[in-house]
């Protein structure tokens, strides 16, 4: 049964081959894997600056080789080294960066950056006899999304028309210490970066309800309209009920390309969001947050239709509006 059950399957893809909707076989079960872990109390929950970010740092990378990543760099691989203090101290972290070149011989000069923080908060204060801050929605579930994003767009039979540039960034935790390292240290010219999609907690599906998500800042551009009109035929909807999204806003390393200071103003330099699938904030930093309680089937869900999306937006002249006024009455200086 279980055979005969397999060989259809294989006879049905192999007649319908994969489009941009479809989900990548076994991509649930990668991202449970992943997120698994990530979360896993071995991990010490991914304090930044130890053993275990290390580990993390090279199980992404080598994800993002498997899925035919190119390293950012000829001497450090797909690692971007820096350093930082807490306490005085020195410590070392990574943000582990692949890429994909763009199909177009002209479009690929022009960059999207899909991010997300791998680092977590360690161990701290138990709580039921668990110390153990595992972030399996923070973050281990934007990690692993992107992973299964680099798998799956690595696997297109024809490239984004843009570059696109995988970027797992350590140091949020301690204030997007590495997306801001990395803003300061480019790699690419950030003039050429026309949008950052960042991902954060995509794991929890009960409170707004499977394949809805938010996108952080949306009130302040009319970057959503673009997604709602691509949104019609596909079976994902952006929803708009989050109403403490431009707080939020500054909460993920988006703000890192998405913020410049220009003496005491303010301004846009990269259109540049977190999406999220959920505006449960109770969760976060809390011992409960664990591998277990994410939704992998709709994460799976996610990953296909955000990789139908980010080819439609590598190709698509991106001429986002920004609305200054109502940022700046936002915006809170960090
Ligand atoms: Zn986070």
């Amino acid at each position: 049964m279980k055979n005969i059950f397999l060989i259809s399957i294989l006879l049905l893809s192999g007649l319908t081959g994969v489009r941009a909707q479809d989900t990548l076989p076994g991509t649930a079960a990668n991202l449970k894997t992943w997120c698994y872990f990530l979360a896993s109390d071995d991990m010490k929950g991914r304090k930044n600056g130890s053993l275990e970010m290390k580990a993390a740092a090279e199980y992404i990378a080598s994800v993002f080789q498997e899925a035919g990543l190119k390293p950012f760099s000829t001497e450090t691989g797909y690692f971007q080294e820096y350093t930082t203090t807490r306490n005085n101290a020195e410590i070392a972290e990574r943000n582990v960066i692949g890429m994909l070149e763009g199909s177009d011989s002209l479009l690929k000069n022009e960059w999207i950056i899909l991010s997300a923080h791998f680092d977590h908060i360690g161990i701290r204060q138990p709580v039921n006899g668990d110390s153990i801050y595992n972030g399996a929605d923070d973050n281990a579930s934007g990690t692993a999304t992107l992973m299964a994003l680099a798998k799956t767009i690595g696997a297109m039979p024809v490239m984004p028309k843009r570059s696109i540039l995988f970027a797992a960034f350590s140091g949020e935790e301690m204030g997007m210490r590495g997306s801001r390292w990395f803003v300061a240290h480019p790699l690419i010219p950030l003039d050429q970066v026309k949008l950052n999609l960042n991902f954060e907690m995509e794991g929890e599906s009960a409170t707004l309800g499977k394949n809805k998500y938010l996108l952080t800042g949306d009130i302040f551009t009319d970057f959503d309209d673009l997604l709602d009109s691509y949104n019609k035929n596909t079976n994902w909807e952006c929803v708009d009920v989050y109403q403490t999204t431009p707080k939020v806003f500054q909460a993920s390393d988006n703000a890192a390309f998405a913020v410049i200071h220009e003496g005491e103003k303010t301004i846009l330099n990269i259109p540049a969001f977190t999406l999220v699938t959920t505006d449960n904030l109770q969760v976060i930093h809390k011992v409960t947050d664990e591998a277990q309680n994410m939704d992998y089937e709709n994460m799976a869900s996610l990953v296909a239709y955000a990789a139908g999306l980010i080819q439609f937006l590598a190709a698509d002249p991106l001429a986002i509006h920004w609305d200054q006024e109502a940022f700046d009455k936002f915006y809170m200086k960090l």
